[in-house]
């Protein structure tokens, strides 16, 4: 006999007469009960079942599981299923329980075949109901997203602050006619060193303590091969200026760092004097520092420019004064500068007798640590987001 059989019957007919056969009887039904519920729970809540049926009139049109127009056939969520087989009111089990079971119950069976109904009733009530609920979204449900929130807003990130004045630099020579030009970071020791007239006995290249991938390949140590590269590529005349990220075996503290940023800038045409090499220097720190600015030049050595010097540029905080931003010396080191040597333009395949060139090399951190007064060229290169928003 079939459940569905079974509440059909009287507990006479069933042959039900005592306390303990309506105890087993009630929990027949309500194991049965849970198993359908677990397969339900089982299948999602939400695999449809196609159902030829279309007279249900406890559906809306517009929840799902029904066809707007109920013509043809129609699919039911399970859950709907659930309910109307338990809990519906002409004949869900539950009401067939009522009417069969309790209903012409003898008298002293009653109050137990009574109590068993309610229990099984509100379990049903709770386990049906609240899942048919979920499934079908009737209760807020944490399946379905709410369409009309707000979306999420992702925070914009920010240029580094050293990509930021390795930008303004750039565009400075750029409006004077120069051109951006890279070059690779892995470099041979050729285009790093020997093309730019540091020999393999020249103190300089322990001066650079150079990371060397192996003996043939370094880790430039200076964006300066990237005057040669472009001195091959394009000949003369040529304005370039090269930025880049360069590499020295530095341990990390509060001015070095192994991996940092340069700007190389080269001029190469006929009748190019150290005079050009210092205005144009001079019209890059009135424009980079301010109109208040003056520039000086000291002598100096580099095996790749003669004659060298150092350019420097008055303080732009204290106008000269002394101060903290130029550990009171009135004056802030730029970087180092020169007429490109005869040889070096040799190497470039370009004739020393016939062109001329200066160069210079700047360092973009530290030109980004004296904007911004940076303490600690470290902040650049950790990550750390509260440093780098404020940019
Ligand atoms: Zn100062």
């Amino acid at each position: 006999m079939t459940l569905e059989e079974k509440v059909g019957k009287t507990l006479d007919e069933l042959g039900v007469s005592d306390a303990a056969s309506v105890e087993a009887l009630f929990n027949e039904v309500r194991a049965r009960m849970l198993e359908e519920l677990d397969s339900f729970k089982r299948l999602g809540g939400r695999t449809p079942v196609w159902k030829p049926d279309v007279s249900r009139p406890e559906s809306s049109p517009y929840r799902p599981g029904t066809t707007p127009d109920n013509q043809g056939p129609t699919f039911q969520f399970p859950s709907t299923r659930l309910r109307v087989k338990w809990l519906g009111r002409k004949s869900g089990i539950l009401s067939s329980i009522d009417e069969h079971w309790l209903k012409p119950a003898p008298k002293h069976l009653k109050p137990i075949v009574g109590r068993a109904f309610n229990r099984l009733r509100q379990e049903a009530a709770v386990e049906i109901l609240g899942e048919a609920a979920v499934a079908e979204g009737q209760a807020p449900s944490t399946t379905a997203p709410d369409l009309t929130l707000p979306g999420y807003r992702r925070p914009l990130g920010s240029i580094h602050p050293v990509m930021r004045v390795q930008r303004e630099i750039e565009d400075i020579f750029l409006g004077l006619g120069f051109s951006i030009e890279t070059g690779p970071e892995i470099e041979s020791v050729y285009y790093n060193f020997d093309a730019l007239n540091i020999p393999e006995s020249h103190p300089a290249r322990d001066d650079f303590d150079t990371i060397y991938v192996d003996a043939q390949t370094v880790l430039r140590t200076h964006t300066s091969p990237v005057q040669m590269r472009a001195m091959e590529k394009y000949g003369a005349p040529l304005y370039i200026i090269a930025p880049g990220k360069c590499y020295r075996r530095d341990n990390p503290d509060s001015t070095h760092s192994p991996m940092f940023h340069q700007i190389e800038g080269l001029a190469i045409d006929t009748d190019i004097t150290f005079a050009d090499l210092k205005g144009t220097l001079d019209f890059f720190a009135k424009k980079f520092f301010g109109e208040k600015v003056r520039t000086s030049f000291h002598p100096s050595f580099f095996p790749f420019t003669e004659p060298s010097g150092e350019v420097a540029v008055s303080c732009f905080a204290c106008d000269g004064q002394g101060c903290r931003v130029c550990k009171q010396s009135g004056w802030i080191e730029l970087g180092g500068c020169g007429m490109v040597h005869s040889e070096v333009l040799r190497h470039g395949g370009i004739d020393p007798d016939r062109y001329s060139g200066w160069a210079f090399g700047l360092g973009t951190d530290r030109f980004t640590m004296i904007k911004y007064d940076i303490p600690d060229i470290q902040l650049f290169f950790q990550g750390d987001v509260r440093f780098l928003e404020q940019f």
